[in-house]
């Protein structure tokens, strides 16, 4: 092999290696789509064809259609990768529209330099709008870093298209394309700059991976609410640096094996769905709500006062006891008890203990309330009237 030609062999052989390393990674489910790997196969047949000639109109027309099909791939996998909507009615045209002119300039006028402008055009076309699309999603470090690497890829295509297209024009005779300043312009940009784009899309798509174990390691699959130990992060629990202060709330579900029994497991959790639902609607930037186990939720206020979190306990159970709870299946009333307590050192533990002892005592005096743990400690507690069907919340009288 002459070593002077080595560089045309790289780039088929580095997107083969690439789209066997994406196929691998869908096969694992770590890929958001198996487009990554069709677009780089298609990228390593278009190279190919020009390392490995077959007959010239041939290689035009076929390494043609190779390109824009990987432009095509690789604007899917960037909209799935993004949660993007796939707006197939404005790429497909573009890329099936594409061969019009592809089969003019091959078959009907033949125009080499032409061509390979159109190709750059509509390559760019295609995965810019995917950028473009895309871009305002990409939120961690690893996506804007595939957002640049793509519009580098874009910007390649346009310079290279328009330089040699009206500025160092190309060759029209494809023999003499191999070794043409156009070609050995895409090698060098192809196995340098262009690089970024595959490992953009693999460094996007390990964030994304680590960030959906992240996510469910610390939330609760079937609320969507953040579960215990993404509670204790959230309010910094397991920080010693930290100092805390606030009310915790604690809530549970009145009488939930009933409509577990009643009802089924199925409409019991639409029923914990639902809770977990109002109880995040009432929230506020100072508020982490999580559920804390089966039917049995928490709610941190950070610098919140006990009177503070009994009032919000107050109008989150008034919520419940005032919804239409047949939606979810269930021909009766729900509501809920709460303990409250406020923060008396820094930590939170002991202040979850004193709520805890407080819902014990809510669920003793009757359900559908709110005991905070102050008044328990008083002992001194003022039930109100709860036979109209109201919340009661213990009144304490402040001596
Ligand atoms: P109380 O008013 O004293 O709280 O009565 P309760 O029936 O609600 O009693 P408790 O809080 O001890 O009941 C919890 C029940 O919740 C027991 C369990 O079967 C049910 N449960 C726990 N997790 C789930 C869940 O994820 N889905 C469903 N459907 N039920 C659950
Ligand atoms: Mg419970
Ligand atoms: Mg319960």
């Amino acid at each position: 092999m002459d070593t002077q030609n080595v560089i045309f062999y790289l780039p088929s052989t580095i997107f083969v290696i690439l789209a066997l390393f994406f196929l691998l990674l869908w096969r694992l489910g770590l890929s958001s789509s198996w487009q990554w790997a069709a677009g780089f196969a298609q990228t390593a047949s278009g190279f190919a064809l020009s390392t490995f000639p077959i007959e010239a109109t041939f290689d035009q027309f076929v390494s043609g259609v190779f390109y824009t099909g990987a432009a095509y791939c690789y604007g899917s996998a960037i909209l799935i990768h993004f949660g993007q909507d796939k707006s197939r009615s404005v790429r497909r045209p573009l890329a099936i529209g594409f061969m019009v002119p592809h089969i003019y300039l091959v078959l009907v006028e033949p125009s080499l330099r032409l061509d390979l402008f159109l190709i750059e055009m509509v390559f760019a076309a295609l995965l810019g709008f995917s950028l473009w699309k895309a871009a305002p999603k990409a939120k961690l470090a690893a996506d804007l870093a595939l957002v640049v690497a793509g519009s580098l890829v874009v910007i390649d295509c346009l310079i290279r298209g328009i330089w040699f297209t009206f500025v160092f024009k190309t060759s029209e005779a494809m023999p003499d394309f191999l070794h043409s300043a156009y070609n050995i312009s895409v090698h060098v940009t192809t196995i340098t700059v262009c690089l970024f784009f595959p490992l953009g899309a693999i460094a996007a798509m390990t964030a994304a991976a680590i960030d959906r174990h992240r996510s469910s390691a610390s939330r609760d699959p079937l609320t969507g609410l953040l579960n215990r130990r993404g509670f204790s992060a959230a309010v910094n629990d397991d920080d010693p640096g930290m100092s805390l202060s606030g009310a915790v709330v604690l809530c549970d579900i009145d009488h939930f094996k009933q409509v577990n029994d009643e009802f089924g497991h199925a409409t019991g959790d639409r029923v914990i769905v639902e809770v977990a639902n109002k109880l995040s609607r009432l929230q506020d930037d100072r508020m982490h709500v999580a559920r804390f186990g089966g039917e049995e939720f928490i709610v941190f206020i950070e610098n919140g006062r006990e009177d503070e979190a009994a009032y919000w306990a107050e109008r989150a159970g008034g919520y419940l006891e005032a919804s239409d709870w047949s939606t979810a299946g269930v021909a009766r009333q729900v509501t809920a008890s709460f303990g409250v307590a406020e923060l008396e050192k820094t930590r939170i533990g002991p202040a979850i203990e004193r709520a805890d002892r407080a819902l014990y005592f809510a669920k003793a005096s009757g359900r559908n309330r709110v005991a905070t743990a102050s008044s328990l400690r008083s002992g001194r507690h003022d039930f109100a009237a709860s036979t109209s069907g109201t919340i009661s919340a213990i009144k304490i009288a402040q001596g």
